[in-house]
């Protein structure tokens, strides 16, 4: 029977400095939108609709749908003339971000060995990103060309992380049996989440983000000791 690993990325594959990141994100998002509105008011829309999109749990909405429907009217412009522009600047601009991220090749080495094994991969992401900026960001640290079976990304979910939802339309959409994955990421509440859904948990230490009172990860390590973990906490 099939076995899933499901990897975070920011943080767990990527060794980037997620505060760090938003924060150049923000900066050149708003520098590139400045003739839309000025700067501070663009970002601070993003902040804002970005939380609204993250609390949503309304299944008949997309969460680009969710980020859409809030983000319009702090904008004051129609998003469908917004859009486009976004989709430019994550060809143009967002590669710029690549320097932030501190690539060692492990990400690829871990990737390989588990796709060798027989896993499959898929990549649990918070998607609140179109998938344009998640294949640039697996990129950066040559993973974007390893087999992943699912990609989530803003425009195939219609949950957010940390909601259980995000991880049962996972379940739903690629049929996955719960007991036979493992979610590794390093965001306790997060990622670590999965387990109430009977899935296996790896805490990837290093980057690891816990804001306290979040579940027992079953086992804990840096990213290398990911392909011998998870032969452990779901043996063939
Ligand atoms: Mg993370």
């Amino acid at each position: 029977m099939s076995r899933t690993v499901l990897f975070d990325l920011d943080g767990t594959l990527l060794n980037l400095d997620i505060e760090e990141f938003l924060r150049h994100y923000m900066r050149l998002v708003g520098a590139y939108f400045s003739h839309v509105a000025p700067p501070e008011k663009f970002t601070r829309a993003i902040w804002a609709s970005t939380n609204a999109m993250i609390a949503n749990l309304d299944p008949s909405l997309t969460n680009h749908e969710a980020f859409a429907a809030h983000f319009e009217p702090l904008v004051g412009r129609p998003w469908e003339e917004m859009w486009p522009g976004f989709m430019d600047f994550y060809v143009k601009e967002f590669p710029r971000l690549r320097g932030l991220s501190k690539e060692d090749g492990v990400a690829f080495r871990v990737l390989s060995q588990c796709s060798r094994s027989g896993w499959n991969l898929i990549l649990a992401t918070n998607p609140i990103f179109p998938e344009i900026a998640i294949r640039e960001r697996l990129r950066w640290c040559d993973a974007h060309e390893i087999p992943w079976k699912f990609i989530t990304h803003i425009d195939n979910m219609h949950f957010c992380k940390p909601h259980l939802q995000y991880y049962e339309e996972i379940v739903r959409v690629c049929g996955l049996d719960p007991s036979r994955c493992v979610m590794v990421g390093n965001d306790v509440q997060e990622d670590m989440v999965a387990k109430s859904l009977g899935m296996k948990t790896y805490l990837v230490e290093g980057l690891v983000i816990d804001r306290g009172g979040g579940p027992e990860p079953d086992l804990r390590g840096p990213l290398a000791q990911v392909p011998e973990a998870i032969e452990k906490l779901l043996p063939l």
